[in-house]
């Protein structure tokens, strides 16, 4: 069963990843570099678990594959992107553990409909280029309130004792109605004001997270829940374990409505 949890010091990380536009697994900016160190900080994983904006469905399901594909679930960007390929394992062993974690959400564990999509693949390429860590996929049950999110991030928790490095991929502002193409490097005050906000509530009392849905910016920076909610995840890892730390990392935006800034929990001894 379970291993004995060691010393709090020695739990693995969690972190939130700003995506941002598919074609980031392709660039090297400050984001991708920000990954990249990020990636290259973490005492090897013994599998990633991953909840990416973009498997956004009716239901929990865990990528339980050996080798999941890589899913190319976008249009409109050049064949390079969709040459991409992510070729890291799969872990079965991981997907049980989450399905048991999870109880009483019933937890599906999926052979055949997803694999790996690019809110994980477009930011695990340059974390951990060489893919020779196993990744399993969570996916966010759309019909749930941010609580249940919340609180299943949380029941993950013990996941940290296991070696398991766990990745949310989204975005804390991203509205694709309002953006700014002669904004390429900056974002709007509404953007500004509630990225920060996330900021502060994440490094202070991160349990509180599902309160920005009554934030006046709340509307416009997340229309849609899908790209905020895998912060949630790492909000209720956060708000699990007394002490660990939130600190955000690789602040920025990009075309006026899509903040990119990235969140680490970790544990200092
Ligand atoms: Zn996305």
């Amino acid at each position: 069963m379970s291993p004995e949890p060691t010393a709090s010091r020695d739990r693995m990380p969690a972190a939130f990843l700003g995506h941002g536009s598919p074609m980031n697994a392709l660039e090297t900016n400050r984001y991708t570099e920000a990954w990249h160190t990020f990636g290259a900080s973490v005492r090897e994983p013994r599998a990633i678990l991953a909840i990416s904006a973009h498997w956004y469905i009716r239901g929990s399901a865990v990528t339980a594959m050996p080798r999941p594909r890589t899913i190319h679930d976008f249009g409109g960007f050049p064949q390079a992107l969709f040459d991409v390929e992510y070729p890291a394992r799969g872990d079965a062993a991981l997907a049980e553990e989450v399905a048991e974690l999870a109880r009483p959400t019933q937890v599906v564990l999926d052979q055949t409909a997803w694999g790996l999509d690019h809110g994980t693949w477009s930011v695990l390429c340059h974390a951990f280029p060489s893919a020779n860590v196993p990744v399993v996929q969570l996916s966010i049950d759309a019909r749930q309130s941010f609580d249940f999110h919340l609180e299943l991030g949380a029941k993950l928790s013990a996941l940290r004792d296991r070696d398991v490095l766990i990745i949310g991929s989204g975005n804390v502002v991203h509205n694709l109605r309002a953006i700014r193409w002669d904004a390429p490097d900056a974002g709007m005050d509404w953007a500004v004001r509630f990225d920060a906000a996330a900021s502060q509530i994440m490094r202070e009392r991160p349990s509180e997270l599902p309160s920005l849905a009554g934030h006046s910016d709340f509307a416009l920076a997340v229309p849609t829940p899908d790209h905020f909610i895998p912060l949630l995840y790492i909000a209720g890892l956060a708000a699990a374990d007394s002490s660990a730390q939130s600190r955000t990392f690789s602040e920025g935006y990009t075309l006026g409505s899509l903040s990119m800034t990235c969140h680490a929990v970790e544990n200092h001894a």
